[in-house]
């Protein structure tokens, strides 16, 4: 029909030359396993990535291909990004926190063609590649003075400046269909085989956009944004696009993720939006707190991934100023799907009730819609109070996995995020377990999520973990398990007399186990089911 918009397919190369025309100049600085910190700009990005692409070219990768790359946030990782989906290609980012058995099972299940990795992961990549099936072609990413002098790749090792250097920086981003793959990120399967989640570009780029609106991740021209979390782990949860998209100045960690990296990167850069999962920002505000100073320029930090204790938000917002935003997200959501934004009535609310609000893993994104449901499926209300089974749907949800040929995961059209979750009636979301993670006493549900909250908000407690221990009278019984704070003599009995008021008399777990330090699955996340391993028989044999 004549008069309708224009037809242009939602591309993601469109990003990198919407960032070189618009925002040029705008910097982007990584600190570099090497151990510098290299800084360039927009411009600079958008001129490598089509010597990439030309490179890519030159090695043979065709259109729809997997490039495998195993990174950390930086410069060169933020060029493959362009470079493998811009022609055509798609980007598999491997976590580099993975079994090297699971590692080497994801590469041959996605058949790379190329591994692009930082030197760090040598190690890693000699002992993956003497499991996997194909040969694949190796490039470390650095430069000339920098390669490694041998190594025990069974095939030739090729350098990326070195490989980079040779093209020339003309290169016509193809006009693809927008619904071909872009890029490709594996879960982090604590149960069973990772399963791989297939982005497309329509995909990524609506994600893009709903993303960084000013009630999700709020992110704009005049931001410094320090993505921590990885850009291995559901595209460091868009970020890299977003910066395009808006043009934000991007600063990347690199390799070195502990308080005092972090804190002088911050300061260094004056970084004013960061984005990590609880445990990162644990080590982040130690630091803080033992040197006794302060953020003088961020103002936002994006906590996500696992639920964000209410002790930390009131630690970053009423010691340093920094305002918390809370996220939900998944690897199939890639990732965005909830942002705990306060609509304007709760600015006048009083502090307490502000921080229960922050506890909520937040509102639906334009784009996702989402439910909870019963046990028959059915569809349950926004009251608060009931829980249920979190289902979502949208442009950026997954329909299934990559290369499964299991039947179809959705539920009549939804995802079931496998969360258990209540809603109320401002419409935002709360997560109270994982569904796996739910302690069932007595035929009623009790939440590990607002347990561990409760225990974290005493001061000489480290971190919590709640879990379903089986007992002979209730099936199961929370149990707690605590690592305290260093010289903290706390006592089992104390921390739960902490309970009494702030849970019902119920909820609160039966004993307190304390240990050195909880297990850590690949994307910092807490392996509960490994606790529950060990713990399962607590209540029986005690
Ligand atoms: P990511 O860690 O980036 O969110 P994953 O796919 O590895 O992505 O994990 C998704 C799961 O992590 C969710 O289904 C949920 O159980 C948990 N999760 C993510 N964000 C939160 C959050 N803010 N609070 C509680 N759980 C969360």
């Amino acid at each position: 029909m004549h008069g309708l918009m224009m037809q242009q397919p939602l591309l993601v190369a469109s990003l990198l030359t919407h960032a070189e025309r618009h925002h040029g100049g705008q910097e982007i600085v990584s600190r570099r396993v090497e151990g510098d910190i290299h800084r360039y700009c927009y411009r600079d990005l958008a001129q490598r990535a089509r010597k990439l692409a030309n490179a890519l070219a030159g090695l043979g990768i065709n259109q729809g291909e997997r490039v495998g790359t195993l990174a950390w946030n930086g410069y060169r990782h933020m060029e493959l990004y362009f470079a493998v989906s811009g022609s055509g290609a798609v980007l598999h980012t491997l976590n580099p926190r993975l079994h090297v058995d699971q590692l080497a099972y994801i590469i041959d299940h996605a058949d790379d063609r190329v591994i692009f990795f930082d030197l760090t992961f040598l190690p890693l990549i000699e002992s993956v590649a003497s499991r996997i099936k194909s040969p694949k072609v190796f490039v470390a990413m650095t430069d000339r003075a920098s390669m490694p002098a041998k190594h025990d790749l069974p095939i030739m090792l090729l350098c990326y400046e070195d490989l980079i250097d040779g093209h020339r920086d003309d290169f016509s981003w193809p006009l693809l269909d927008e619904n071909h793959a872009s890029s490709l990120c594996y879960t982090s399967g604590t149960t069973g085989n990772p399963k791989g989640v297939l982005y497309s570009h329509r995909s990524t780029i609506l994600h893009t956009y709903a993303a960084a609106l000013p009630d999700s991740l709020n992110c704009s021209a005049r931001d410094v944004i320090l993505p921590v979390v990885p850009m291995f782990h559901v595209n460091a949860w868009g970020l890299p696009y977003i910066a395009c998209m808006v043009g934000a100045k991007l600063v990347f960690p690199g390799p070195a993720l502990d308080g005092k990296s972090l804190y002088e990167l911050i300061e260094a850069e004056q970084v004013t939006l960061s984005a990590g999962v609880p445990t990162v920002w644990q080590g982040l505000l130690r630091h803080v707190a033992e040197r006794g100073t302060t953020f003088t320029s961020m103002r936002r930090t994006i906590v996500g991934g696992a639920p964000c204790p209410t002790a930390m938000t009131t630690e970053f917002q009423e010691r340093y100023q920094v305002d918390v935003l809370h996220a939900w997200g998944m690897t199939e959501l890639s990732p965005v799907g909830t942002v705990c934004s306060f609509k304007a009535h709760h600015l006048s609310w009083p502090t307490p009730q502000r921080y229960a609000v922050q506890a909520k893993q937040g509102r639906g994104v334009f784009g996702i819609d989402m439910r909870i449901v019963g046990p028959d499926g059915e569809e349950l209300s926004w009251d608060g109070q009931v829980t249920g089974d979190l289902q979502v749907r949208g442009p950026w949800v997954t329909s299934g996995y990559f290369g499964s040929e299991d039947a179809s995961p959705l539920s009549d059209g939804w995802f079931p995020t496998g969360d258990v979750a209540k809603i109320d009636p401002d419409g935002f979301m709360q997560i109270t377990d994982r569904s796996k993670d739910v302690i069932k006493s007595g035929g009623e549900w009790i939440s590990s999520i607002d347990i561990e909250n409760v225990a974290c908000l005493h001061p000489e407690v480290a971190s919590a973990v709640c879990i379903a221990a089986r007992h002979p009278k209730w099936d199961e019984r929370p149990l707690l398990l605590i690592v305290k704070k260093p010289e903290s003599a706390l006592g089992g009995d104390e921390l739960l007399e902490f309970f009494d008021g702030r849970v019902a008399k119920w909820w609160k777990p039966d004993a307190v186990v304390f240990v050195d330090a909880v297990p850590l699955g690949a994307t910092g996340k807490v392996l509960k089911n490994q606790l529950r391993d060990q713990f399962r028989d607590y209540y029986l044999t005690a």
